[in-house]
């Protein structure tokens, strides 16, 4: 399917200061756009100025929260080059998130080709200095008009994009996080490994309970027994145990991060055992108390990896490396910042030029 193009005319002035870009407030002048129906399929992919949506009230993603979305950066190298990251994996998460939910899936190739040619067009929207990027929001909602509870005829697929601030303009500052043991954010057979803005609406009480306990994040147990941890907000969890970096398997209610499969593959290639697999809460606190709880660090494509300093667990709290950064999370860190910003050889071809 051809992409047509309609450029803006009047187009915004860029911020001058790229350190107070922060994350998702400022929105640029494009946005791509195509519209589904059922029998006819997706429709009109197009580029088209960046504007407001037009809903009839009853359209059911407004009631029935039938949407999904994905998230990722387009980075500038330091030789001019723009640069996007494993984005085919972005797409093949989109469409088993769209499965999940009966929505119609999005070939990959007009997936990412949609986003090269959006990121072409505002490539001057990509921030130039350290750590900064724009980030990348494909969305799909359901537009069907009506109150029956059904899967919707119709959908819309549009993608935006915002410049985004350097996470740590002062150094990766660890957090704090607290393990929740009363909600649970996913169960099997739920929508736990979809990219759904659901699973987000269900897990701000959580969140808001654990910053008023002075916690920055809130880490999930499973939710049947409440016993093995799962992940955080938006970011998959890794513990560098005795040795061995462990994380969460995959078995349905966990979000497969592609930072957490890029961070897999790293720290293989650095000779470092990994382990995903059931990881018990009373496992990790034990460890923290007897010191073999070495590092602990969050993997998401917004902050790339933040490390923790304390956990907090039915008010006990264990601190991990004295509240510090740990060698290895420094190193996965500048490795994957390193290719992603195209300043480090990227022997497994993850980086695609605009
Ligand atoms: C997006 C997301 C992640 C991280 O995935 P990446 O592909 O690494 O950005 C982790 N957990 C949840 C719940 C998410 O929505």
């Amino acid at each position: 399917m051809k992409i047509a193009v309609n450029k803006a005319e009047v187009t915004k002035l860029k911020p001058a200061d790229e350190s107070a870009l922060g994350f998702g407030k400022i929105l640029t002048d494009h946005m791509f756009m195509m519209e589904y129906e059922k029998g006819k399929g997706w429709f009109e992919p197009r580029v088209q100025p960046y504007q407001k949506l037009s809903m009839d009230p009853a359209s059911m993603v407004l009631h029935y929260g039938q949407e999904i979305f994905e998230g990722l950066k387009a980075y500038h190298a330091a030789n001019g080059d723009v640069l996007l990251f494993r984005p085919q994996e972005n797409a093949k998460r989109f469409n088993r998130s769209a499965g999940r939910m009966c929505m119609p899936p999005v070939e990959e190739e007009l997936f990412t080709e949609a986003l090269r040619t959006l990121v072409d067009i505002e490539r001057d929207w990509v921030p130039k200095s350290a750590g900064t990027s724009l980030y990348l929001r494909p969305t799909m909602i359901a537009s069907e008009v009506g109150l029956n509870v059904h899967a919707s005829n119709t959908y819309l697929f549009y993608i935006i994009c915002s410049p985004s601030g350097a996470l740590y303009p002062r150094g990766l500052a660890p957090i704090r996080i607290y393990v929740e043991d009363q909600y649970i954010r996913a169960v099997k057979g739920g929508t736990g490994f979809a990219k759904t803005g659901g699973n987000y609406a269900s897990s701000l009480k959580a969140a808001e309970e654990a910053a008023a306990k002075g916690c920055e994040q809130v880490l999930w147990l499973d939710g049947v027994e409440r016993k093995y941890v799962e992940e955080v907000g938006s970011m998959n969890m890794m513990f560098l145990l005795d040795g061995k970096l462990c994380t969460a398997a995959l078995d349905g209610s966990i979000l497969p991060g592609i930072t957490r499969d890029s961070i897999i593959t790293l720290a293989k290639d650095m000779g470092i055992p990994v382990e995903e697999r059931n990881i018990a809460i009373a496992e990790l606190m034990e460890a923290g108390k007897n010191g073999k709880l070495q590092e602990a660090f969050g993997a998401g494509t917004a902050a790339v990896v933040s490390p923790v300093g304390e956990l907090t667990y039915k008010g006990e709290s264990v601190t991990i490396n004295q509240g510090k950064i740990g060698a290895l999370t420094q190193k996965l860190y500048d490795t994957l910042v390193g290719i992603q910003y195209g300043a480090q050889a990227d022997k497994h071809g993850w980086t695609v030029k605009v």
